[in-house]
């Protein structure tokens, strides 16, 4: 039995994990599971596979989560606040943990939990957008092992040979969908809404990232997640669209040789190969019908149209604590637009101002990554309310 700690548990990737858990009752044990306010669904997850521990992160949501249980045989442990998150990630029995928290929220436990030497489902990208070098340092003095669930990293780490003897790899190629305006008129973005935004034409996810997706900075977050993940140099990625999303990414190899992933575009996936890891497990998708698929489209991104994209490759280019500003300004941006304070189009101005005004440093220590995205916040928001705010 592996005994599983689900961070965000109550998110998509969340739920598709216990979907895929749910299958397989004789394998896997769920043993904490934590959520910021959702917690009707917490409490629905907690009767269903009866962890020992809940984590509600919203404090003053904490008792009337508890008071669901009167009248129950079954009450989990219950721990609230920020710092509770560590303990779920952390708890003594715990054999993996998934973390899929969304953005820098996602941070302290997932390092926490390659401290305690846990193995990670790492869907929480921005942990190692904003300090990855940090945390695979701690995962591997702690023989905490990662294993991406993000589909294109996922992809890669299957294609990659087994085991450490890494043998020389030509390139990585990232497939991207493009998300829901690769063929729209550049004239209309101006006008793009929360709502248009947040339909993924081939993925149902959580809004951060399918506003992600739609700006493309979800490829440019997902470019650094590959290069600190894989060690690799930025030049050794490759961008490509394949807007069937089938293809979930590539190694190309010296002798010509190039592995594909290919699987329908369901999270279930690759949360079912990392769970089961090494193992293979069925994950409730079907095998590809490839006669059905037709025909598979690669093409060049377009960094004119996906502004956020370049700016990714500026943050690698520059370094050090830039990537950790990237985060955050993208984070604030992205709020910003979901709540209709600034425009589509304005997410990667705040992003580029953002970048230029802040000072980059080496990340050595959690917490000269916090400072640096807290500095990035307040300049972010700040640009925001002095140069774009909607009037
Ligand atoms: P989501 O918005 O659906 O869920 C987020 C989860 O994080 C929820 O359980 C929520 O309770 C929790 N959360 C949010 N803010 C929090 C906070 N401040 N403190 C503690 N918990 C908090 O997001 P998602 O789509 O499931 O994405 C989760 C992560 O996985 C992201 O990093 C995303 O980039 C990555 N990812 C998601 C997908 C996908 O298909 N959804 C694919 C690849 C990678
Ligand atoms: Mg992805």
């Amino acid at each position: 039995m592996k005994k599983v700690s689900i961070l965000g548990a109550t998110g998509s990737v969340g739920v598709n994990t216990l979907d895929v858990i749910e299958r397989h009752p004789e394998l896997f044990s769920v043993i904490a599971l934590t959520a910021n306010e959702n917690i009707d669904l917490l409490y629905e997850q907690c009767i269903k596979f009866r962890p020992k521990l809940a984590v509600v992160v919203n404090t003053t949501l904490a008792d009337k989560f508890i008071a669901k249980f009167n009248g129950e045989q079954y009450k989990p442990e219950l721990a609230s606040g920020k710092d509770a998150l560590k303990l779920a990630a952390s708890y003594d029995e715990i054999d993996c943990v998934m973390a899929a928290i969304v953005g820098a929220a996602g941070l302290p436990a997932t390092l926490e939990a390659a401290q305690a030497g846990k193995n990670i489902l790492l869907a929480n990208k921005e942990a190692l957008v904003m300090s990855g070098d940090l945390l695979m340092k701690i995962a591997k003095q702690n023989n905490s092992q990662l294993l991406p669930i993000d589909s294109e990293h996922n992809a890669v780490f299957q294609c990659l040979p087994i085991g450490n003897d890494r043998c020389e790899i030509e390139k990585i190629i990232l497939t991207a969908s493009g998300g829901p305006f690769l063929t729209k008129s550049l004239a209309e973005f101006e006008e793009i809404t929360p709502e248009q935004a947040c339909v993924h034409p081939n993925w149902e996810m959580g809004k951060k990232i399918s506003v992600d997706s739609a700006t493309m900075m979800n490829k440019g977050l997902e470019l650094i997640e590959a290069c600190k993940l894989f060690d690799v140099n930025v030049k050794d990625v490759e961008i490509v669209i394949h807007p069937q999303s089938i293809v979930h990414s590539l190694v190309a190899y010296p002798d010509g040789s190039v592995l594909a992933h290919m699987a329908y575009p369901d999270m279930r996936v690759p949360i079912a190969h990392a769970l089961a890891w090494p193992q293979r497990i069925n994950s409730g998708v079907d095998v590809l019908n490839l006669t059905e698929i037709g025909a598979l489209e690669f093409s060049k991104p377009d960094y004119h149209r996906f502004p956020c994209l370049q700016l990714a490759y500026d943050a690698m280019a520059a370094q050090q604590s830039a990537t950790t500003v990237l985060n955050a300004a993208n984070e604030v941006a992205v709020n910003s637009f979901l709540n209709e304070k600034i425009r589509f189009t304005d997410i990667s101005s705040v992003i580029d101002a953002t970048l230029q005004d802040i000072e980059h440093v080496v990340v050595d220590e959690l917490d000269v990554v916090l400072e640096k995205d807290q500095q990035a916040r307040s300049y972010a928001q700040s640009f925001i309310r002095d140069s774009l705010v909607r009037h």
